[in-house]
């Protein structure tokens, strides 16, 4: 229990806080009054790192100075552009230079993913999502069964929480997968699930699924920047994530692809391919026979766009800067632990924290329940948020806030505890 909830403590944890020079690394919003928002979004888009808009900047002048020779020249050109990223993004997941591509966004990754790795044959024909999926992975997955001719009824099958949960148990994936795991092709999770915040346990399932000869792909929107990962150690078979969350490069911007050593350099396997997944070396004989790169860039379709990638480029290199993941993480862990428990020194029961409380089973978000006779979530939103509060709402009952550790202090934590006491007295 959190002894002391005064606005001075807050400050000191700031004064000792070894990452709290990072905040000025990026551009905070604003309220009417003149004063910084309390920014708690991060995990839906976010803020702006200077370095990601120096990048811009540059490759916009770039742009304007070489014209198509920009291709080759210049500190960055565009050609291999993707290139300048790829080392950032393999130490943010824990992956081996070959085994990552910035490449499209979360959705067409998945696809392409699925291209790839959902290959329905005889017996072994579903995929196993969880029942709470965000949208479009839920509509990504249907949409390949459907393109295989299969039915999802029949071959889309759900993890759910047990009844009157709101988190789910591992165990009963396990049971799924004891069970029925020779009729389940691919399983597809989150690695945060996006509504609770919770943790999954990717390095078990990854073992346990491929103990019964399942493939197993991670969607990392939640979990890319935001806690450590190592996908190549867990043996994941393939993993996307958006780089607009918790990697802070803009909305829509290019999304990040792993795919393990074991598939990336196998050129024959099956896919959805365009020509800068072609050989780099005979890309422009413009030969009409594909050779796929043998490393993750092989899954690549388009010479992609530079001014998106540019943008990540500074964000990815903001996160570096800061120490990495490992670094992150540390401060991330103190701060939402400082978070959660100023809630409930100050607030008790009127707030039901859903994100489960072990450290290794949630990140930096937690999700709020407003537990007050006649008060309604949806209402205490839009009350926090007409005091400085940004933080997003979600059907149907959850108010999401993440303290990030790149840019939000332990102050930030204090007045969000503070306002939102003020609006629900
Ligand atoms: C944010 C998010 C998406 C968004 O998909 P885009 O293709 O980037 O628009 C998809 N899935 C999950 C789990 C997300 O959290």
């Amino acid at each position: 229990m959190l002894k002391d909830t005064t606005l001075d403590y807050a400050q000191s944890l700031d004064k000792q806080d070894t990452l709290a020079h990072m905040r000025d690394h990026f551009a905070i919003p604003k309220q009417a009054n003149g004063e910084n928002e309390y920014y708690f979004t991060g995990n839906s888009l976010g803020l702006q790192p200077i370095l990601a808009k120096e990048a811009v900047m540059e490759l916009l002048d770039a742009w304007g100075k070489h014209g198509v020779k920009g291709h080759f020249e210049g500190e960055f050109p565009w050609m291999p552009y993707h290139e300048f990223i790829t080392d950032f993004a393999a130490q943010i997941v824990g992956a081996q230079h070959k085994e990552v591509v910035m490449m499209n966004s979360l959705t067409v990754n998945l696809h392409l993913m699925m291209a790839s790795f959902y290959q329905p044959q005889g017996k072994r024909c579903k995929i196993l999502i969880e029942d709470h999926a965000f949208p479009s992975d839920h509509y990504a997955v249907e949409s390949q069964i459907k393109h295989h001719k299969l039915n999802p009824a029949e071959h889309m099958m759900t993890w759910q929480p047990r009844d009157g949960e709101e988190l789910l148990n591992h165990d009963d994936l396990y049971q799924i997968i004891e069970q029925q795991g020779d009729e389940i092709a691919l399983i597809l999770l989150p690695g945060i699930q996006y509504y609770t915040g919770q943790v999954l346990d990717m390095k078990t399932i990854t073992e346990k699924a491929h103990a019964k000869g399942i493939l197993v792909g991670f969607d990392l929107a939640h979990a890319a920047g935001n806690i450590e990962l190592e996908l190549h150690n867990w043996q994941v078979d393939f993993a996307c994530w958006c780089s607009y969350k918790y990697l802070n490069s803009g909305a829509g911007s290019v999304a990040g692809c792993f795919v393990h050593e074991k598939h990336a350099t196998n050129t024959q396997l099956n896919r959805f391919a365009g020509w800068w997944g072609h050989d780099k070396s005979t890309r422009f004989k413009m030969a009409n026979e594909f050779h796929a790169i043998p490393t993750a860039e092989g899954w690549q379709l388009s010479n992609p766009p530079v001014l998106s990638l540019a943008a990540v480029r500074g964000a990815y290199e903001t996160v570096i800067l800061a120490g990495g993941m490992k670094k992150l993480r540390e401060k991330s862990i103190k701060l939402t632990q400082y978070f959660r428990s100023l809630l409930q020194a100050e607030l008790g029961d009127k707030v039901t924290i859903i994100t489960p409380e072990a450290i290794g089973q949630s990140g930096s978000q937690l999700s709020l329940m407003i537990n007050v006779e006649g008060l309604d979530g949806k209402a205490m939103f839009n009350a926090i948020e007409a005091k400085g509060v940004t933080t997003d709402w979600r059907e149907p009952n959850v108010i999401r806030a993440a303290p990030v550790p790149l840019y939000n202090s332990y102050e930030d934590c204090f007045h969000f505890v503070r306002i939102l006491k003020e609006c629900l007295a």
